[in-house]
């Protein structure tokens, strides 16, 4: 999952960069309005964190000139104390939800996680699989009982393919929503990163479909699964 971090305090953006990334996120940062429409229009995030005090052109045109360009990623705003009519604007404008500062992080990621479920249309933190289950609260990946351990991409992989079960994903899609804007990109990496999986996850079927990506088959695991090595 890849987030957009819109935070002019080069702290508070330091900060919350590093315990997004610490949670699993890839995570591409902008420090003024500008910078972050342009990365929302074009790059592919999964939720996107709004400062509505942006410089250059302020959180609330950001959103409402998102909104109008058919940008659908859910936005958190984070709203200033006491600035209520701003809550007010910014859910007027489009966002999914708001935080208002100070907040503590835990409140952020619960949020984030919230809104990343609801957007795939998943009611539950915790993604299931067959015998192969994912904390989104903890990053705890547990297949056949026992905990099985992935690096932060595979984890990004697995966890992106779980949102999306049944849905043939394509590598350029997952390789959006994996790396951050400033990463070393290379498609054939995901290649890689699907074999390990594989092999971590015997009896879960991660199907290859031809030209077109990938597909985690979410019950029974078919065995019909047209794998290629
Ligand atoms: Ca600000």
């Amino acid at each position: 999952m890849r987030l957009l971090l819109a935070e002019d305090d080069a702290r508070l953006a330091d900060q919350l960069g590093r315990m997004l990334e610490t949670a699993g996120y890839a995570v591409d940062r902008a420090a003024d309005g500008h910078q972050a429409w342009q990365a929302g229009g074009t790059e592919q995030y999964d939720a996107i964190v709004l400062d509505l005090g942006l410089p250059v052109l302020d959180g609330l045109s950001v959103l409402r000139r998102w909104r109008a360009e058919g940008v659908q990623a859910p936005v958190l705003v984070l709203t200033a104390r006491d600035q209520w009519h701003e809550k007010v604007a910014g859910i007027d404008a489009g966002a999914d939800d708001y935080l208002t500062k100070p907040f503590h992080a835990e409140e952020l990621l619960a949020r984030l996680r919230a809104l990343i479920r609801r957007a795939h249309g998943l009611a539950s933190p915790v993604l299931s699989c067959g015998t192969l289950t994912l904390d989104t609260r903890s990053g705890r990946v547990v297949h056949d009982g026992h905990p099985v351990v992935l690096t932060a991409h595979e984890y990004r992989v697995l966890a992106y393919l779980m949102h999306r079960p049944d849905t043939v994903v394509s590598r350029t899609e997952l390789s959006e929503h994996i790396y951050a804007q400033d990463a070393d990109r290379d498609s054939n990496t995901i290649e890689v990163f699907i074999a390990r999986l594989r092999r971590k996850l015997p009896g879960i079927a991660i199907e290859t479909v031809r030209g077109l990506g990938y597909r985690l088959v979410a019950h029974g695991g078919s065995g019909t699964a047209a794998h290629t090595p």
